[in-house]
């Protein structure tokens, strides 16, 4: 059982799983990335028989906003403390995990090294890949997927003989079992918001799964937390990268950090989490945008006042209206959150001629089109 520490005893407020297992706070060190908590706000142009709240994770991070925050911060700290110079992680093309981890690496005197993969041509791929270029990073456009642990091993190689020591390897979209203990203590966040009166206890969360760092994290966490909400994972990619079986993985390791350090945190079986993956908005693949994702980035727009995009958040968004018109939701409390970052960032400044050669056909290519 987790005891809520008293506000009064509470020496540090910004992170409130290490407050209610201290153990973990002397063997997970941690960057501090963002000013937390993120907010929760109402979002009140809904039908009314729904309470409806956002958590506002777009709004953290000192310069960029969204869910990889959460997990840089653990993953980030143990880098440095390990004493590697670089991190590699992989991601699509306009990956957001491989952008944040270039921005907030160099913040912390860390090389990044993306090995990126062809994604759906958008405009957000092509600003993405300029600022990963601002950002410093060195990018690397492989021309498949097959052969992207290839491409990495070299530049893992290249980087071990001219640092003396490997890159720290980040899984795509962060989520090692350490990242998503990131969103274990967001969910206690949250039961600290709740306990404060500034949103009830809500019955669902729901939120978009592309390497189940996130919603798993969530979960884990809601339940130490002492929350019984139901986590809604829409899935955004294919399997392995969102599926039950990854999920069971992922809670089992993140427990086992987790119990090293703090025996007492609890141990709950996949199975017995209020856990749903939901595939109905993915298809036709990865970053494709839908009708169904643009009418949910609209709605979000008018009625709750957050800004979504068509690969993720406009994709659970469609999931959580999809419920709420049939009804799912009457008289239950319903938060979205909101992964997706929302501060404002400069025009990228490098161009295209910047960009190694296996990436300039994003410029030259049309954008993908529309699917239902
Ligand atoms: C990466 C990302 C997600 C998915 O998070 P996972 O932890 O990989 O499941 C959701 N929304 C946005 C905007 C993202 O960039």
């Amino acid at each position: 059982m987790i005891l809520p520490v008293p506000a009064t005893k509470r020496k540090s407020c910004v992170y409130p799983l290490f407050d209610a297992h201290p153990a973990l706070a002397e063997k997970l060190p941690r960057l501090a990335l963002s000013d937390w908590p993120t907010p929760v706000q109402q979002a009140g142009g809904f039908d009314g028989k729904t309470a409806v709240y956002i958590k506002r994770d777009d709004m953290g991070g000192t310069h960029y906003g969204g869910n990889k925050v959460r997990k840089l911060e653990l993953l980030l700290a143990a880098a440095k403390t390990q004493g590697h110079k670089a991190v590699l992680t992989f991601g699509g093309a306009g990956s957001n995990h491989a952008f944040a981890t270039a921005l907030y690496a160099r913040e912390a005197g860390l090389r990044a090294i993306l090995v990126l993969g062809p994604q759906a041509n958008t405009p957000s791929v092509r600003r993405a890949l300029l600022r990963d270029m601002d950002a410093g990073a060195d990018l690397r456009h492989c021309p498949s997927y097959d052969v992207r642990d290839a491409w990495a091993e070299i530049a893992v190689a290249e980087y071990a003989a001219r640092d003396g020591v490997a890159p720290y390897v980040i899984p795509p979209g962060g989520s090692s079992p350490l990242g998503a203990i990131g969103f274990v203590n967001a969910a206690f966040e949250l039961k600290r918001q709740v306990d404060a009166g500034e949103m009830p206890a809500p019955d669902v969360v729901y939120t978009a799964s592309g390497t189940m760092g996130t919603t798993v994290g969530l979960a884990v966490g809601l339940y130490a937390a002492g929350l019984s909400a139901r986590v809604v994972a829409t899935s955004v990619t294919e399997p392995p990268f969102s599926s039950i079986d990854t999920a069971k993985r992922l809670c089992g390791e993140m427990q086992r950090i987790l119990r090293a350090s703090a025996p007492d945190f609890p141990e709950p079986p996949f199975e017995t989490l209020k856990f749903t993956l939901r595939e109905d908005f993915y298809a036709p693949g990865y970053g494709i945008p839908t009708h169904a994702a643009l009418e949910a980035i609209a709605t979000a727009r008018d009625a709750a006042g957050i800004a979504l995009e068509p690969v993720y958040t406009g994709r659970a968004f469609a999931a959580f209206l999809s419920d709420l018109r049939e009804g799912l939701l009457d008289g239950k409390c319903a938060l979205f959150w909101n992964t997706y970052n929302s501060r404002p960032l400069p025009e990228p400044k490098a161009t295209v001629t910047d960009l190694p050669e296996t990436a300039r056909f994003y410029f030259t290519t049309p954008d993908t089109a529309v699917a239902n």
